[in-house]
């Protein structure tokens, strides 16, 4: 299936009927430039697809569907992490890809996108057949990947040991060749970035964060309801907290949760959190850092029975994983998988704010029916951009082999994206459309003048 069509075909649509865009393309053929520029954001530029035979532990040859699509190298080599997720699919993947060109964009990275995907529950892998699958990734991959080519990163299922794995396999294959940046996300050991692993979480909550700071309480105008919570801030009335809800406790949603409970500034509460298994809730608020803890101590998992919340001191109610979607909280931080709301949660959601985390856990459905609704939902493509953003400083580290402090690192991801946010909210509080559709008048505004000077649009 394929997503975000409807919002490009819209935003290209938009940026055309604008006679300043590209003013030097002739009237007759703006009508041929939008299909063209259709057809060109829609699909990847390649998709590569391969079985990687290993043998496990216990003597059996299988094949593990894998993929590498490299949807757009307009802006600069193809970026974006590999997932290694049982529900992993080409079109997933595809549509992945895509984002990533959209993200890059977005925030001023000099990379095109792309995305990967290895077909398996990582859980139900030894380390050592992990390290195998890995390495066969480069092998099958080796001719397509490369610092300046293709530059793979962690995504669900896959972090810095596996980022090391890669690199490792990468260097093998190309003796006395450029090796460190051909993966980003990797251990600060093997010349990976401080600050990279909580860089995603971080980033989603600064981008919440400044939102409610800077502009929402300058433009309760157009939030028009006094009723909204954003009237309501604890910037205005100390005794209203926010109540979060956090979905997913990996590495995104354990430190985004982390960021909101220490975030005294506005007073938030995080109320839920989930996991794949369960989700606890407290109305006063959890003890999110007890629960990081414990999540360390146990495979990434949090507790899910009586016992292990009173084992550890820990004080909340067990209860279903998917009702914390429709819990009645004023932010929700999307953090797991895509398509989470859809048509038949959608009526039942409560917050007043959602933040997409993960990338694409709304469905387009559900974003209309939502955005109708007066829901504010910061997309993907803004509130996610903190992991390649410092796999971008990564990349340049890497390559100057001169590497930063963490506060260093932190310090440029902030006003990076305060950059990216200082572009687009004015345009949002101006403009008609839902700040997804501004986010992506601005990327294909970029792409397309961009593929309009390299000659591939006349
Ligand atoms: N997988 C992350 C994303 O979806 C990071 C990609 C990267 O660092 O290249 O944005």
């Amino acid at each position: 299936m394929q997503r975000q069509q409807t919002i490009i075909e819209e935003s290209l649509k938009a940026i055309m009927e604008d006679e300043s865009f590209l003013p030097d393309l002739k009237a007759q053929t703006r009508e041929q430039a939008y299909h063209s520029l259709v057809a060109l954001l829609s699909t990847p530029n390649h998709v590569h697809k391969s079985f990687l035979r290993i043998t496990t532990e216990n003597g059996r040859i299988v094949r593990i569907p894998a993929f590498r699509v490299q949807h757009s190298d307009t802006v600069g080599p193809y970026k974006g992490g590999i997932r290694f997720h049982e529900s992993v699919d080409e079109d997933e993947v595809s549509n992945l890809a895509k984002l990533m060109t959209l993200k890059n964009a977005l925030h001023e990275l000099p990379f095109g996108g792309g995305k990967g995907g290895v077909v398996i529950n990582p859980k139900e892998y030894s380390v050592k057949e992990l390290n195998l699958i890995c390495k066969k990734y480069v092998q099958y991959f080796n001719d397509i990947l490369g610092p300046d080519k293709d530059i793979p990163a962690p995504d669900v299922g896959t972090g810095e040991r596996e980022m090391d794995w890669l690199m490792g396999e990468f260097k093998n294959i190309h003796p006395g060749e450029p090796y460190r940046n051909s993966f980003t996300g990797k251990s600060v050991l093997n010349g990976g970035s401080l600050g990279r692993r909580e860089a995603t979480g971080k980033g989603v909550y600064y981008t919440f964060r400044y939102m409610m700071n800077n502009f929402l309480n300058e433009h309760r105008k157009w939030l028009g309801d006094t009723e909204n919570i954003f009237a309501h801030t604890a910037l205005d009335h100390a005794d209203r907290k926010l109540k979060i809800a956090v979905q997913g406790f990996g590495s995104l949603g354990s430190v985004a949760a982390l960021e909101a409970y220490q975030c005294h500034y506005l007073q938030n509460r995080v109320v839920a959190v989930s996991d794949a298994n369960v989700m606890l809730y407290h109305q006063e608020g959890l003890d999110i850092p007890g629960l990081v803890q414990y999540a360390k101590e146990h495979n990434g998992e949090l507790p899910s029975t009586v016992e292990e919340l009173a084992d550890h001191e820990l004080v909340a109610d067990i209860m279903k994983r998917d009702d914390l979607l429709t819990m009645d909280v004023d932010v929700l931080i999307l953090a797991a998988l895509e398509d989470q709301i859809h048509q038949d949660n959608m009526k039942d959601i409560k917050a007043k704010l959602i933040v997409e985390g993960a990338n694409g856990p709304i469905t387009e459905e559900a974003d209309k029916y939502l955005a109708d609704k007066g829901v504010l939902i910061i997309p993907d493509i803004l509130a996610n951009a903190g992991g390649v953003i410092v796999s971008y400083y990564e990349w340049v580290q890497g390559r100057e082999a001169q590497f930063l402090t963490e506060d260093e690192v932190f310090n440029r991801l902030f006003s990076k994206l305060k950059g990216t946010l200082d572009t687009i909210l004015p345009q949002f509080f101006g403009d008609p459309y839902p700040l997804r559709q501004n986010c992506y008048i601005h990327s294909v505004t970029k792409l397309s003048t961009i593929m309009y000077r390299q000659g591939k649009l006349y």
